[in-house]
C-alpha cells in the first residue's frame, strides 16, 4: 500500500481530527502519499479529494468535529454509486482507506473492500459507544463528559428549588451515554433503550422518595427509550405535586474539545489502521480491548452490539437510594 486515503462518515464525534492527524502523520512517516476524502462517501463519489500533508494536520488535535467533514451519502448504499467512488479512488492510485466513523460507515467499506478489492479499515468514531471488539470509541469520553459537566449544572438548580428532573441525553439505540453519566452524576434513575422500562416501579419509586422528603431527584432518559416529555407527562400525571422540569442536552454533546482519553485512543487507533494496512491486516475494525488493539472483521464490527450487564443497573438502584 502506498497511497491511502482516509475519511470520516456518519454521526460526527469528537476526536476524529485527532485519529485523521495520526493517519496522515504515520502514512507519511512511513513513506505515503495520504489524500483526505471530503464529507464522507460522498467526497468520493464527487471526487472532492485533497492531498495532505503534515501540516495539513497541524493544529487540529484539540478541535471538535472534523475538518474533513462528514456526510450521510444515500448513493453509496447502490452498486453504481460505489463504483463510480471506486473510479475515483483508482484515477489516483489509492491503495488503502481509513475509514472513521460507525457500524453504517463499516458496512458501506465492507462492501466496498469486497467488489473492489481494496483494502479497507475501520475506526470505531461515535459517541455512543454501540460497536463490539472495542471498550472505546473515539467521541464517547468527550460527549459523556459534557453530559456529566450539563447535569451536575441542572442538579444544582433543582436543588434550589426542589425541582424533579428529566434529562435527555443522547443515545438512539444505545444507553451507554445515559448510563455513564447517569452514574457519574449520581442520577435517582437511568432509562435506556436496552432496558423496558418499568413506569409503574418508577412512579412508586419517587413517590416512595417523596415520602422521605426527598425532593431532588434527577432521571437521566436516553433518547432512544420514551423521551423526556413523554416520561415528564407521566409523571406530572401520577405525581402532581412534585415540581417536574425538562431538558434535552441535544447536540452540545456532539461538540467540544475532545478529552485525553479521545484524543490519546484516536492516535493509537489511527497509528493502528496505517500499520496494520501496511503488514496486510486488511478489512478489520481497530479496537482496544484490555488496552491492547484488537482486530474485528469489518463484516463483525457491523453486526454486534454490545450489553449491558446487570451489575451496572444494580449500581444505579443501591446507590440512588
Ligand atoms: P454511522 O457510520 O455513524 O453508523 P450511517 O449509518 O449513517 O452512520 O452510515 C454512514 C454512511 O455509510 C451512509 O450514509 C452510507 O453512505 C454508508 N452506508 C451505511 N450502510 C451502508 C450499506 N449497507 N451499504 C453501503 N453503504 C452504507
Amino acid at each position: 500500500v502506498t497511497k491511502i486515503g482516509v475519511l470520516t462518515s456518519g454521526g460526527d464525534a469528537p476526536g476524529m481530527n485527532a485519529a485523521i492527524r495520526a493517519v496522515v502523520r504515520t502514512g507519511i512517516y512511513n513513506g505515503m502519499e495520504v489524500f483526505g476524502i471530503m464529507r464522507g462517501y460522498s467526497g468520493m463519489i464527487d471526487n472532492d479529494i485533497v492531498p495532505m500533508h503534515s501540516r495539513s494536520v497541524a493544529n487540529i488535535i484539540q478541535r471538535g468535529g472534523t475538518i474533513l467533514k462528514t456526510a450521510r451519502c444515500k448513493e453509496f448504499f447502490e452498486y453504481e454509486g460505489r463504483k463510480k467512488a471506486y473510479g475515483n479512488l483508482k484515477k489516483l492510485g489509492i491503495n488503502g482507506l481509513v475509514i472513521i466513523g460507525g457500524d453504517g460507515s463499516f458496512r458501506g467499506a465492507h462492501k466496498l473492500s469486497e467488489e473492489f478489492d481494496i483494502p479497507c479499515i475501520g475506526l470505531p468514531g461515535t459517541i455512543d459507544k454501540d460497536i463490539a471488539g472495542t471498550d472505546f470509541t473515539i467521541g464517547f469520553d468527550t460527549a459523556v463528559n459534557t453530559a456529566v459537566e450539563a447535569i451536575d449544572k441542572i442538579r444544582d438548580t433543582a436543588d434550589a428549588h426542589d425541582r424533579l428532573f428529566i434529562i435527555e441525553v443522547m443515545g438512539r439505540d444505545a444507553g451507554y451515554i445515559a448510563l455513564h453519566s447517569g452514574i457519574a452524576t449520581g442520577a435517582e434513575n437511568i432509562l435506556i433503550p436496552e432496558r423496558k422500562t418499568d413506569i409503574e416501579e418508577l412512579v412508586n419509586g419517587l413517590l416512595e422518595k417523596e415520602r422521605r422528603r426527598k425532593l431532588v431527584n434527577i432521571i437521566v432518559v436516553a433518547e432512544g427509550d420514551r423521551g423526556a416529555e413523554d416520561v415528564a407527562d407521566i409523571i406530572k400525571e401520577r405525581i402532581p405535586s412534585a415540581d417536574t422540569r425538562v431538558c434535552v442536552l441535544g447536540h452540545i454533546q456532539r461538540g467540544g474539545a475532545p478529552t485525553c482519553m479521545d484524543r490519546l485512543i484516536a492516535s493509537r487507533m489511527g497509528y493502528s489502521a496505517v500499520e496494520s494496512l501496511i503488514e496486510g491486516r486488511h478489512n478489520v475494525m481497530i479496537g482496544i480491548v484490555n488496552n491492547k488493539m484488537h482486530y474485528t472483521p469489518l463484516e463483525k464490527a457491523v453486526k454486534a452490539k454490545q450489553k449491558i450487564s446487570d451489575d451496572w443497573l444494580k449500581i444505579v438502584k443501591i446507590l440512588a437510594s
